[in-house]
């Protein structure tokens, strides 16, 4: 990335420190690729929890302790006793080809976990592996690296970068359930938009190694969860081509952050200006500067986004159709905002010539919502 660019970041992020991306940060990404206020704290390491409570919106982003030790003690059960729950569900269930298991632990290297060394050492074992010399299929814990928006951003896949049939998959192992083979879309789509960060970034160590990526890792991600109300793990393939691709499009955004960077106001920041740990900016000079930066708001960034709520409540004020979510806001294409769809409903306002056809359907839709209310007051 270039200096100034850099700086510029810097300037936005202010005095705190910087936050690192992490794969669920870049699944975020994929979530919502047309929200320019997210790619921008994003890029700037800046931490959108604090800012969105200095708003005053604070967030209830982010996973409960009770979910984060189900899903520690889920895990250590599938990988219990040399990951005998972990291999008999990728045979029975998935039919891979597993043959005798050798295993590495890359959570350190002879006692160091520095990421750097970690880093080295994954790439090490597992360009001997896809180089067919290796003598391990299961990795886990290993270190991955992406450069995302110019910055080296270190990835830990939860288990295993699992080798079979000469290819490698990722495994994620989930504590929600999978019931009569179903498990809640919303869950499966977040899970799996964290393991295509880790399919991009263990491309690209392989690419590095003059290897070919898309041979070598298979885009289909192997989740592994609990089976109907059970702890008994089960295991499903999911198709996360679509994802690669379409995080591997938000990366190569990032890397041109430099336009959006450069459509923003001079001096634009959102340092919270600390003293003592506490932020002392004035709040309405926060949510002025916020508000300068485009932001698209939808219904499913409640799931995913720190900023949710700051964002929704702005939303609203300015009567935004996002808030209703992308599928019902393209249907209104080319009006905006609720006042927009009152004005032509009622005739009050005289739509452009793209949004004519809009109007017709909305004065149609008022005219019937007028003629129930009428029928209704007539019987009662
Ligand atoms: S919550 Fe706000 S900042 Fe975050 S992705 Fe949604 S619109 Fe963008």
């Amino acid at each position: 990335m270039n200096a100034p660019v850099d700086d510029r970041l810097t300037a936005l992020r202010g005095s705190a420190q910087r936050r690192a991306y992490n794969a669920r940060s870049l699944a975020a990404l994929e979530n919502n690729p047309r929200c320019t206020l997210r790619a921008l704290l994003d890029a700037s390491g800046s931490d959108k929890a604090a800012i969105a409570e200095h708003a005053g919106y604070p967030s209830a982003f982010g996973q409960s302790t009770f979910a984060l030790a189900r899903g520690n003690a889920f895990e250590a059960l599938v990988k219990a006793n040399g990951y005998a729950e972990l291999l008999r569900v990728l045979r029975e269930t998935l039919g891979l080809t597993v043959p005798e298991v050798g295993n590495r632990d890359l959570n350190d290297v002879g006692g160091d976990s520095r990421q750097e060394i970690r880093h080295t050492h994954t790439t090490r074992l597992l360009v001997k592996a896809a180089q067919g010399s290796g003598d391990s299929t299961l990795y886990d814990h290993p270190m991955l690296r992406l450069t995302v928006g110019g910055y080296a951003v270190f990835l830990e896949p939860d288990l295993v970068a699992f080798r079979a049939d000469d290819r490698f998959y990722i495994v994620e192992i989930k504590s929600f359930p999978i019931i009569d083979g179903q498990a809640d879309p919303v869950q499966v789509k977040s899970a799996t938009t964290q393991a295509c960060a880790y399919v991009i970034a263990l491309r690209d160590m392989l690419r590095q190694a003059g290897i070919d990526p898309e041979a070598a890792v298979s885009d289909q991600i192997v989740l592994v969860a609990p089976k109907d109300f059970t702890n008994r793990p089960t295991a499903a393939f999911v198709d996360a081509r679509k994802q690669v691709a379409a995080l591997t499009r938000q990366l190569a955004r990032l890397e041109r952050i430099k336009d959006l960077v450069e459509l923003l106001p001079e001096g634009l920041t959102f340092d919270l200006a600390p003293d003592g740990g506490q932020a002392q900016r004035p709040v309405e000079e926060l949510t002025d500067a916020l508000d300068q930066v485009d932001a698209t708001y939808r219904p499913d960034c409640l799931n995913h986004c720190e900023m949710a709520f700051y964002c929704r409540a702005r939303a609203r004020e300015d009567a935004s159709l996002d808030i209703l979510g992308p599928e019902a806001r393209e249907q209104f294409g080319g009006v905006d905002t609720a006042t927009m769809v009152m004005g032509l409903a009622r005739g009050e306002l005289t739509p452009t010539a793209d949004q004519s056809e809009m109007a017709i359907a909305l004065r149609h839709a008022a005219r019937l919502r007028a003629e129930l209310d009428q029928a209704y007051r007539g019987a009662a």
